[in-house]
């Protein structure tokens, strides 16, 4: 279900509540999909909606894949809640946490990452995020045979080290085998502070916990949680499977975020 035709129910259920938080992924949300994923910029109209909401939300967070300074840099603005690497670096009290299961991977994963190196192909962009390894490959000449080719050769490069492989759009990750993912920062923020309403926004394989996560704590009735799943030309269809709503598109999760600006709005006056 597209999400203006729950604006009297699901969504206004969750504006309801009194402490109300949005967490949104980055790229493909309030980003668009680039080539390069160093060029890829926040829309200049989801960064002014997210500065507004800020001021109407208990928490307005901010949650990627890419390292926790990146995403910071990228959005721009100083006071959010900034979650990088799937749960695995926070932003707090001016400085990146790392969570300590994963620190302790650390040996692991630089032996990993120069077996990563040694499988370079032209085009590929392999970046050290501390706690995880990313292979960018998009910009390969033939992404397809790449992603068949070097699946397997990551699978048991990661399994070797005693890592994990997962995979999202057009890139490889090796990340310590622990229990972090987007859903589990989810539920670490809604506890953290102490939200009854929550809203979360993604579009790819990773968002796919966060956004199972948020059926669950509605479910439960731990926190009135809607997840919004993105859509694009690749969406994964577990996107669409586990969403409770649907955005086509980043802009329009600028039309979403802009409605929820005027429901705030109207509701606090
Ligand atoms: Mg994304």
């Amino acid at each position: 279900m597209h999400w203006q035709s729950a604006t009297s129910t699901l969504l206004q259920s969750v504006i309801s509540g009194s402490r109300v938080g949005l967490v949104t992924d980055v790229d493909g949300t309030i980003s668009p999909i680039v080539d390069h994923p160093d060029a890829a910029q926040v829309t200049p109209r989801s960064r002014a909606l997210l500065a507004d909401l800020q001021s109407h939300l208990a928490l307005v967070a901010v949650i990627s894949g890419r390292a926790a300074a990146d995403v910071r840099e990228r959005v721009g603005i100083p006071d959010l809640v900034y979650v990088g690497n799937h749960g695995l670096e926070w932003w707090a009290g001016g400085r990146i946490e790392i969570a300590p299961e994963a620190a302790a991977f650390r040996p692991a994963l630089e032996a990993a990452l120069d077996a990563v190196r040694a499988e370079q192909v032209p085009g590929m962009l392999v970046e050290d995020k501390g706690a995880t390894i990313s292979v960018h490959y998009r910009q390969t000449a033939d992404p397809a045979a790449v992603h068949a080719r070097l699946g397997p050769v990551f699978e048991d490069l990661a399994g070797q080290h005693g890592l994990k492989l997962f995979q999202g759009r057009m890139v490889f990750e090796i990340r310590p085998p622990v229990d972090v993912n987007k859903g589990s920062a989810f539920h670490h923020l809604v506890a953290r502070h102490n939200l009854d309403a929550a809203l979360y926004l993604g579009d790819d394989t990773t968002d796919v916990d966060a956004l199972r996560m948020a059926r669950h704590l509605r479910e439960t009735g731990a926190c009135y949680a809607v997840g919004l799943g993105v859509e694009s030309a690749n969406m994964p269809p577990a996107v669409r499977d586990n969403a409770d709503l649907l955005a086509s598109g980043v802009q329009d999760v600028e039309s979403f975020l802009s409605w929820l600006l005027s429901a705030c709005s109207a509701s606090s006056t």
